[in-house]
């Protein structure tokens, strides 16, 4: 479907509420039904019908019909976190005794669910170096259920090759999922390749704005009525309709935010690269970044992020650079307006990853809205007192 037709019109049918043009928000815990019969009959599919907010909302239902369309898949759920969905989309999936093969490097919090909170339920896993995707199939054991891809990953965006990965699984009966949040649904769609559930965290692009946290889980239909059915309506996932809202406004715009971000990010890594005061400019997109090929076969752009490695000789070289930036912002997250920096010399290593091979030299740079000129003078100039 085009993308123009899913952000302006899909899911939203005007003349159920007054021909508005922008979508209400039905803030509503409950609906009413006008007899038993018909309350039954939506006890059945309770996915799509309105009966708690906690399972399904107008609003939120919007939401979920152009998410789906926009990853290409038969139907999507949105949750109160990227955590979350991650979570409840790995949680439907396994149970005590059964196996999950992770990329090595995930966001911290996916490598905590597993390693420190799901193997307290006896759910057992290992992290692999999946940019080879026979490391992947040395630690398959019959007991594996799900291949946890994340590609790109957040920091030195390894990738993983999709249509390998997915074959394999394949091969194997293993139900594959992605964190694709690093693409959004513009740069990359898994299901393509043939990935079966594809995470969001909608607090970055998707929403694009810094004022939501939200997750989505997309999938088949059979897939999502399991997640559903199991952690959704049980641990309770849910978003408010006021927060659905939100991500629908920031969804009207993320062609643009996205076109914008990535083009001045890329600009930034090329011009930046080769610089005397830096040892490293990773970017997915560049020729020297070592899976460019890969990249530019699965993705339609690389990005906003990008990472620098300073040639900076100490700590207080490195808190000097970061203290001379105007324009950037110290923070997490990522994906909205606004240019911020996250600097790996605040980790110790990074939460939960042993031996992290982060060096404190390196700086992640999230490229917003503003302009080229504007950001890139303000990183010249720390440059200079390297
Ligand atoms: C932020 C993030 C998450 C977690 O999302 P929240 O909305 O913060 O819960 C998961 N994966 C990636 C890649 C992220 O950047």
């Amino acid at each position: 479907m085009d993308i123009n037709e899913i952000l302006t019109h899909l899911g939203e049918n005007r003349e159920e509420y007054y021909n508005a043009v922008s979508p209400p928000v039905i803030q509503t815990s409950n609906f009413v039904f006008n007899t038993t019969g018909d309350l039954r009959k939506a006890l059945q599919n309770e996915i799509n019908a309105h009966i708690y907010t906690r399972g399904n909302n107008p609003t939120v239902a919007i939401l979920r019909k152009k998410l789906a369309a926009l990853e290409k898949t038969e139907d999507a759920l949105v949750t109160g976190s990227g955590s979350s969905a991650v979570a409840g989309a790995v949680m439907s999936f396994v149970a005590a005794g059964d196996h999950v093969i992770c990329v090595q490097k995930p966001y911290a919090w996916t490598y905590k669910l597993l390693a420190a909170y799901l193997s307290n339920f006896g759910v057992e896993y290992d992290f692999v170096d999946a940019r080879n995707v026979d490391e992947i199939e040395k630690k398959i054991k019959p007991t594996t259920k799900i291949l946890y891809l994340e590609s790109p990953n957040s920091l030195t965006f390894e990738l993983q090759d999709l249509s390998a990965c997915c074959a394999l699984a394949k091969k194997h009966g293993i139900i594959t999922m992605i964190d694709n949040s690093h693409c959004s649904p513009l740069y990359q769609n898994p299901a393509d390749f043939g990935v079966d559930i594809i995470i969001h965290s909608a607090t970055k692009y998707l929403n694009g704005h810094s004022d939501v946290v939200a997750g989505v889980i997309c999938g088949s239909k059979q897939h999502i009525e399991k997640i559903f059915h199991g952690s959704y309506m049980t641990l309770g996932l849910i978003i408010s309709p006021h927060d659905a809202s939100l991500i629908l406004r920031g969804l009207r715009t993320l062609p643009i935010r996205m076109e914008r971000s990535n083009e001045t990010a890329f600009r930034m890594a090329k011009n930046l690269e080769g610089h005397a005061k830096i040892k490293q400019v990773i970017h997915p997109m560049l020729p020297s970044f070592p899976q460019n090929d890969l990249a530019k076969k699965q993705m339609k752009g690389g990005g906003g992020l990008l990472t620098l490695q300073l040639q900076a000789e100490t700590k207080e070289d490195v808190e000097r650079f970061i203290s001379h930036l105007k324009h950037f912002l110290i923070a997490v997250s990522w994906g909205g307006y606004e240019s911020l920096i996250m600097p790996s010399i605040v980790f110790h290593d990074i939460p939960g990853i042993p031996d992290s091979p982060i060096h404190w030299t390196f700086i992640r740079f999230y490229i917003g809205l503003e302009d080229y000129d504007f950001l890139m003078s303000d990183i010249l100039e720390a440059l200079e007192i390297l």
